[in-house]
């Protein structure tokens, strides 16, 4: 062997607050992702796919400058060229990019669109939070009523449940629009000033920026100095007040069980009138799996046309522990073939091809070794049958396919390789 020069050994790992997401966790992913899609299929949202990079103005102006996600977890960076970009901390803004850019609008309403992949927020990692974190989200556009809003929480309910999630809490209210905002403000204005000093420095700048934000602080001395605070449904103008009503009966309409939670905020700008959010006991703090809301006037202040839109996101990350158990994923090839010699290793080669070319996940043994221990790695990888292609078989045309479930073994004669098609079926089960 030649003498190679020893390289210093690698200790690279992933950044912190990222994952590897590796087999077998992969396919409660897919779980995930393929029963999403088949329910927006059935509601006609259609896939868009967008650049996981922005112009970093996208964000700064719909999120709102005194977030949290604007003030101090972007990914934001210059590219060579000088341009600032962001790596996308959510995925409404980016959408509504896209939407504006390519006159979606012109499209009969509602525009309906989901997307699923990678955002980015630099905060502190704990449990179920990671600094590139995975959304499904949904958006629909053009349409003002109230039961597109009660259409679109019903299909979040109905995804969550075919995915497996059980004892799910939908709560629901509405913040208001730019009509009913001003008195909210200043009533919010007037009961926070009394106790300012009480609050964090992030809330007290946030006080005259924009005081809605001081609801939407995570440290524990604002949570706890906010409590009390004047109610936002009690100053809704009357559009927005029918709008939430008649939120509620077509949600029962549609027997989407929900309460009513006027505390729930939204950490971004752009939400108007409804808001949602979804969550599970099961998860501790970080209990919501998804959340949502409206945003009509976010369209033209990207420079659209006035059109409302409504739209969620589900976190990846918060729905896997909560079904992990539950999943019954069982990997492992359906045929194993541990050839024994020369002869039968090349026979097992090219009937492997041809049962895989019929749809079969086919196994091979590639080394020379004993029986004993091809039959130890079929175990270990899970195969659900094993054929063993001896001397023996070879001489006879005789092969028996071994079901490692218990199940029943078939013997079969070997006519070149076609005889194990007929044998599909039975090797599936
Ligand atoms: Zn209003
Ligand atoms: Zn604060």
């Amino acid at each position: 062997m030649r003498n190679v020069k020893k390289k210093p050994r690698m200790k690279y790992k992933t950044l912190k607050g990222l994952q590897d997401i590796l087999p077998p966790e992969i396919s409660i992913w897919q779980h995930i992702e393929t029963k999403a899609k088949d329910i927006f299929k059935n509601y006609g949202y259609r896939e868009i796919r967008l650049p996981i990079m922005e112009s970093t103005d996208v964000f700064t102006r719909s999120i709102g400058e005194t977030s949290d996600i604007v003030e101090k977890e972007m990914y934001t960076f210059p590219d060579k060229g000088g341009r600032s970009v962001t790596l996308r901390p959510e995925g409404t803004a980016p959408f509504v990019r896209a939407y504006v850019e390519h006159h979606l609008y012109n499209d009969p309403a509602p525009q309906k669109f989901y997307y699923a992949g990678p955002m980015f927020r630099y905060e502190r990692p704990q449990a179920f939070r990671y600094r590139q974190f995975y959304q499904i989200g949904a958006e629909a556009m053009g349409i003002d009523d109230p039961k597109l809003d009660a259409e679109i929480i019903s299909m979040l309910s109905a995804i969550l449940s075919s995915i497996g999630l059980e004892g799910l809490n939908f709560e629901i209210t509405s913040i208001g629009c730019e009509k009913c905002r001003p008195a909210y403000r200043s009533a919010l204005k007037i009961y926070l000033g009394d106790k300012l000093n009480t609050f964090c420095s992030d809330c007290r700048r946030r006080y005259d920026a924009n005081p809605l934000r001081i609801l939407d602080c995570k440290v524990p001395a604002c949570i706890d100095s906010r409590k009390g605070s004047p109610p936002v449904l009690e100053y809704l103008c009357s559009d927005c007040k029918d709008h939430f009503d008649d939120l509620r009966k077509n949600l029962d309409l549609l027997n989407v069980p929900h309460s009513i939670n006027p505390n729930l905020v939204r950490g971004l700008d752009y939400y108007t009138k409804t808001a949602f959010e979804v969550s599970s006991e099961n998860l501790g703090s970080q209990s919501a799996v998804a959340a949502g809301g409206r945003y009509d006037g976010m369209v033209e202040e990207f420079g659209g046309p006035a059109t409302p839109g409504i739209g969620f996101a589900m976190g990846m990350e918060r729905i896997i522990p909560l079904i992990r158990d539950s999943l019954n994923i069982t990997e492992g090839p359906e045929l194993f073939i541990c050839p024994l010699g020369p002869e039968a290793s090349e026979k097992a080669l090219s009937i492997a091809e041809q049962l895989r070319s019929n749809g079969l996940w086919v196994e091979i043994n590639y080394d020379n070794t004993s029986l004993r221990s091809q039959m130890r790695k079929a175990n270990r990888i899970g195969a659900k049958n094993v054929v063993v292609l001896g001397e023996d078989e070879l001489k006879n045309r005789e092969i028996e396919i071994k079901n490692m479930d218990g199940g029943e073994d078939i013997k079969t004669l070997l006519q070149g390789n076609e005889i194990l098609k007929s044998l599909l079926p039975k090797i599936r089960k």
